[in-house]
């Protein structure tokens, strides 16, 4: 599929990092007239080569940060990343961030979280593209750093906070050692999705659904497990799969290993996501084209499936799903 018709067909994504999406325009912005070289900074922020392991791929984020100190600033990133998914076809987005890691200069979780939600209702008004906020709650951070983050979500839900995560190295730290907040969680009714099954264990994933998760972030490792499999499918788990990035963590050696097209065809349900633009070096438009390179053609029929398949696992009322399937239907009825 050509790249316009990619770019011009309505998409929905699920699984976007704020940290790891800090754009060329936001970053100008940031900046502003300083001395420091963009396309410098940049770089310093992307993978460096295509082969990486998951921690080395986590360490990028850390010189965003500096940049994400700041009301103002995260405004800005999330204004510009909504932007850049307005220029992509995305017709709704659930963008996440960690709040923990925005107090070096002082600010609270809270006015992290707000923040952000002010730069995606800006973004929203001006460039017609409906977006939620996730907060992610970090493997290896303390019970109380992550309790925080989880007060957060409860108190600015009605403010466009749709649910929680977990990231974070998997290898390292089990779902399992979380369990006490994913049940708070579930007490208070905040949906949530780990990220499991990335480079860990199937393992993983079993134990994030069974805490109550309704998607995964990842879940490329059970490609091969029946069992996980069948639950996932009897379960109605929705895996947010993200080709680029788990090409470079290693998650997969090579693209035509790839679980996505062998996944879908056994019904499992599979969503296309960047994970992280900046860091990755991505786009939904490039994501879609690199499955197209391996297993396509990708036809405009296996887009809109995508699409109403993400719009079914957001965390947004059914209410909003209906709206948002109304305009998937009216935009492709233009396409088709
Ligand atoms: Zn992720």
């Amino acid at each position: 599929m050509q790249t316009e018709e990619l770019k011009s067909f309505p998409k929905v994504e699920l699984h976007c990092h704020l940290d790891g999406s800090l754009s060329e325009p936001a970053l100008r912005r940031i900046i502003r007239e300083g001395d420091q070289d963009v396309e410098l900074l940049l770089n310093s922020m992307r993978v460096k080569s295509d082969v990486v392991n998951l921690a080395e791929y986590l360490s990028c984020f850390t010189n965003a940060m500096p940049f994400l100190q700041s009301e103002e600033n995260l405004k800005i990133a999330a204004y510009e990343l909504i932007k850049q998914a307005a220029e992509e076809g995305v017709i709704y987005t659930e963008v996440r961030f960690a709040p923990l890691y925005h107090g070096r200069e002082g600010m609270t979780q809270k006015e992290a979280v707000k923040a952000v939600l002010q730069g995606l209702e800006a973004a929203e008004k001006d460039f017609s593209v409906k977006s939620r906020l996730l907060l992610c709650m970090m493997r290896g951070k303390t019970e109380a750093q992550n309790e925080e983050t989880l007060t957060c979500a409860v108190e600015m839900r009605q403010y466009g906070v749709a649910g929680i995560d977990l990231a974070g190295n998997e290898a390292a730290y089990s779902p399992r050692l979380y369990r006490s907040l994913f049940h708070k969680a579930q007490e208070k009714q905040i949906p949530f999705t780990i990220h499991a099954g990335e480079c860990g264990s199937i393992e993983n994933v079993g134990i994030s659904i069974e805490m109550g998760a309704k998607r995964i972030g990842h879940g490329v490792t059970i490609a091969d497990d029946e069992e996980m499999k069948t639950i996932c499918k009897n379960k109605g788990i929705t895996l947010e799969m993200c080709p680029v990035s788990n090409l470079q963590t290693g998650a997969v050696k090579r693209i035509e290993e790839y679980p996505w097209a062998k996944m879908r065809s056994e019904g499992i349900l599979v969503t296309v996501n960047t994970d992280n633009r900046t860091v990755s070096d991505t786009t939904l438009v490039k994501e879609w084209q690199t499955l197209d390179n391996s297993f396509g053609p990708i036809d405009q029929q296996i887009l809109k499936q995508a699409a109403a398949c993400a719009i079914e696992a957001a965390f947004l009322p059914w209410t909003e799903k209906e709206e948002l399937k109304k305009i998937l239907h009216e935009r492709t009825s233009q396409l088709f």
